[in-house]
């Protein structure tokens, strides 16, 4: 490639529809900011697959460049923080949204959204976990904060999409006892092998349950939402707590109020997009800590920026498993 051209995803708005191409743009196109990063890995989340797909309303400024996560080398910068050369990693803050993402070969970001890679990682690892993983990490770390009772088992919904594998593994390594909701009872053998003692339908959950049902959950990772996070709260034990960070079963919330009241049952909301800068920090350390060799292969499939477009789509449908990195040419 000639000059300050790149390659990047963009999304448009053509009678109503969001469209995707990989289209060529130059360094003058990029927004304002302090630091310009040579993107190497971005990653495919629900929210990416929303936005790109046009399913959700996630951009409401077009054109944009997709991808709420990325990884790279800041190639140059006004932040003393990141001189040109430093390796960081981006996730949240209206990346990919709001503002442009990471599915570029370039980007240019506010010095104070970065974050440097966590020395024990790579910067195709940090993807491999991306905004998923840090959110599967935040959550785990707000069980922790709370307090969970070990001799139950704690439920991770959604187990086999990207949230749910790391949220599966990171509990395992963590020793506590895993009971992973999936809807596809073929992903069994993988989520035993993330660390999963116990397979639950995702129908049983899907079912209206009776405000308090027996307890059985020392705690909970939802990313499902709706009826999901109802059940999973109803069978929480006394003093136990539920991480909720997500919705792709639904943003309503049909419950009742009496796990809170009977049984001092507690729910933690879970951001990544505004949280704070050392929370944050500390999440990544601690993922490189326990998962110190990222996530297994068959965890991550690595595609282009050609490929995102249908990957978007089969996320957005719940047919993807573990993660997807994007590797920028
Ligand atoms: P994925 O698509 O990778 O995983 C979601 C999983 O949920 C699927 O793999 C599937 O797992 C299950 N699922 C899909 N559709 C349904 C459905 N209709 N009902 C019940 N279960 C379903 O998404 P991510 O892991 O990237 O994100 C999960 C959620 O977390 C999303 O809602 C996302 O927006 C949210 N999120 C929130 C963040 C925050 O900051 N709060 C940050 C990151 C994500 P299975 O087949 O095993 O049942």
């Amino acid at each position: 490639m000639s000059g300050n051209a790149f390659q990047a995803l963009v999304l448009r708005q053509a009678d109503g529809a969001t469209t995707a191409s990989v289209e060529t743009m130059r360094d003058d196109d990029l927004p304002a900011g302090e630091v310009t990063i040579a993107v190497r890995y971005s990653s495919l989340n629900y929210k990416d697959g929303l936005a790109i797909t046009g399913k959700g309303r996630i951009v409401r400024n077009f054109p944009m460049v997709p991808g709420i996560d990325l990884a790279g080398v800041v190639e140059e910068s006004r932040d003393a923080r990141f001189p040109a050369g430093a390796e960081v990693v981006l996730t949240g803050w209206g990346v990919g949204e709001t503002n442009w993402g990471g599915m570029a070969q370039k980007a240019r970001a506010k010095g104070d959204w970065l974050v440097a890679r966590p020395q024990a990682m790579s910067l195709e690892q940090t993807m491999s976990f991306g905004t998923a993983g840090l959110t599967a990490m935040l959550c785990v770390d707000a069980l922790e904060r709370h307090g969970i009772d070990r001799a139950r088992e704690v439920l991770v919904t959604g187990a086999s999409g990207g949230v749910g594998s790391v949220a599966v593994a990171l509990l395992a390594k963590l020793g506590y006892r895993v009971a992973a909701a999936t809807g596809r009872p073929e992903h069994g053998a993988y989520l035993r092998e993330l660390g999963a003692e116990t397979i639950v339908p995702r129908a049983e959950l899907a079912q209206p349950s009776r405000p308090l049902a027996s307890e059985r959950w020392g705690g909970a990772v939802d990313t499902v939402g709706g009826q999901t996070l109802v059940s999973a709260l109803a069978a929480t034990a006394y003093g136990g707590a539920v991480a909720a960070c997500g919705l792709v079963g639904g943003a309503d919330l049909p419950g009742t109020v009496m796990p809170f009241i009977i049984r001092g049952v507690s729910l933690l909301g879970i951001d990544s997009v505004r949280c704070p800068i050392d929370r944050r920090t500390t999440a990544w350390r601690r993922l490189s800590e326990l998962l110190p060799d990222g996530l297994p292969g068959e965890v991550v499939e690595e595609i282009g920026l050609g490929e995102v477009a249908d990957k978007a789509a089969d996320i957005v449908r719940g047919a993807v498993r573990g993660r997807v990195v994007v590797k920028l040419p």
